[in-house]
């Protein structure tokens, strides 16, 4: 066999074991039983090793070095193995596995910490969190021209940077601060006030699984505290939650999940269990999570669908019209919490974390003034005061378990889902009557075709690009908001 073909053999059975051990955290949050809850972290960790030791093989190595790629597909598969097997060797096993441990333990504190509001509680093992990551970073960051954060960041989003990401944010945040000023200073929208039976909450959900074109043959929707997708290739998996008064809740969460498996349900078969075969980044991932559930799933003429899907489910839940409906679904209020944050509020809470963790990698800010830096620069962007940590500091996960540089590939895919919405509407004319009659297929279609159906062949700019016809900037976002909003709030 020639190195090329030795190479993907192999890679097949290593991205094989990447999915089962998606699949175990996956019954972690759905099925396990409570008790099997340490047993399951020896089965991760046994089968994390397997990975490490897999994706760091000698051979790999020598594959690389004889392999000739003879098609395009195999010279990109051969980028993203390259890629990976140099990052691997970058970081020493014991600080991999240092890492590993921390992590595992600080989720643990975090957690208790937010329960009893208490950042102090969380600052030394946090202090040791930003050490190891620093660290970390540092290695990989070592023989090329990056920062610290910079190496970070291309994990989540290869080829970002944070001046990029700075130069995003710069363009979003005087439009979207004006705004948000101009709405929050407008009459409040409706709020519903209606008790929703769970079992009648599931059935609109799956209705919009199905409607948005999630493949039930190749996937199943479970209940979880939080909402995820897992899985790639012919076995994607979401999960959803309900709450008596917010229906929304559900339903959103659900489209958004769905965006995410759609993604991975529509890469082309022939990149199946090769790193072509999932997503290319959590911006471009993220891009079509929020077009499913924002600019298609929060779009007037989605939501008179809905509003009619609800009626007949639920009878007369105490909103008049499809316009009430509408107002009622995209409602613009003060909130401290990131995930309950509107369409136009979101990335203002992601440019503050953006803020704070490259401080936090660079070692210009200390964890000890880490709660004194969040409450300002909330005070700073909101206008008020924060009044606890959990709605603080410690609301998200991401930190704890060493995610940094993770939080602008939410707001790069707002970005992106604006960039893509454009193109969407210029190809597809009938878009808006198609979305009214609860019509989403010509939509989900085009995406597929354009940018899900290539996976990971392309570097995530030049996805986006390929599908739109144009680089990808903040205007399409930016256009999309205004409208949007001062139409709703009559501006
Ligand atoms: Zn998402």
């Amino acid at each position: 066999m020639s190195a090329m073909k030795d190479l993907i053999a192999f890679q097949r059975e290593t991205e094989a074991l990447g999915q089962i051990s998606g699949r175990l955290e996956w019954d972690q949050e759905t099925m396990m039983p409570s008790g099997a809850a340490t047993q399951r972290g020896e089965e991760l960790a046994a089968l994390q090793s397997v990975l490490h030791a897999r994706k760091t093989d000698p051979r790999l190595g020598d594959w690389l070095e004889a392999a000739q790629p003879e098609t395009k597909v195999e010279t990109a598969i051969l980028r993203d193995v390259r890629k990976s097997y140099d990052r691997m060797r970058k970081v020493p096993a014991e600080l991999d596995a240092e890492i590993a441990r921390v992590m595992s333990k600080s989720q643990g504190v975090w957690a208790e910490a937010r329960s009893k509001d208490d950042f102090g509680s969380f600052v030394p093992t946090f202090e040791r969190v930003v050490a190891l990551k620093r660290e970390e970073g540092q290695a990989l960051a070592n023989g090329t021209d990056k920062t610290v954060y910079d190496a970070m960041l291309d994990d989540y989003e290869p080829d970002a940077t944070a001046s990029d990401m700075a130069v995003m944010f710069d363009e979003m945040r005087p439009t979207l601060v004006s705004l948000r000023e101009a709405v929050l200073a407008a009459e409040p929208a409706p709020v519903l006030d209606f008790d929703f039976d769970e079992a009648g909450q599931l059935e609109i959900s799956n209705k919009l699984a199905q409607a948005f074109g999630y493949d039930f043959t190749k996937g199943r929707i479970d209940k979880a505290v939080h909402p995820f997708s897992s899985g790639s290739g012919t076995d994607v998996r979401i999960t959803t939650r309900t709450s008596a008064r917010d229906p929304f809740n559900c339903f959103y969460s659900t489209i958004h999940e769905v965006g995410h498996a759609c993604y991975e349900q529509g890469i082309d078969d022939a990149y199946f269990l090769t790193p072509l075969g999932q997503g290319v980044s959590m911006g471009v991932h993220e891009s079509q999570s929020r077009i499913y559930e924002n600019q298609l799933g929060r779009s007037r003429a989605f939501t008179g669908y809905l509003y009619g899907l609800m009626r007949d489910q639920f009878g007369d839940f105490g909103i008049a019209n499809e316009d009430i409906f509408y107002r009622a679904v995209n409602a613009v209020n003060k909130g401290y919490i990131r995930t309950e944050a509107d369409e136009l509020q979101y990335n203002l809470h992601v440019m503050l974390r953006f803020e704070l963790e490259q401080a936090l990698m660079a070692g210009d800010l200390q964890v000890v003034d880490l709660e004194t830096a969040w409450n300002d620069a909330f005070k700073r962007d909101f206008g008020y005061e924060v009044d606890k940590p959990s709605n603080g500091v410690l609301q998200d996960v991401h930190w704890p378990v060493g995610l940094f540089g993770y939080f602008p590939t939410y707001s790069l895919g707002n970005l992106y889902a604006g960039c893509l919405y454009d193109a969407l509407k210029r190809d597809v004319p009938t878009l808006e009557a198609d979305l009214s009659k609860g019509e989403v297929s010509n939509a989900t279609n085009w995406l597929r075709g354009n940018l899900q159906h290539h996976g990971g062949l392309r570097t995530p700019v030049q996805t986006i690009e390929h599908a739109c016809g144009t680089p990808p900037s903040a205007q399409p976002l930016m256009t999309y908001l205004t409208d949007k909003f001062k139409g709703l709030y009559s501006l």
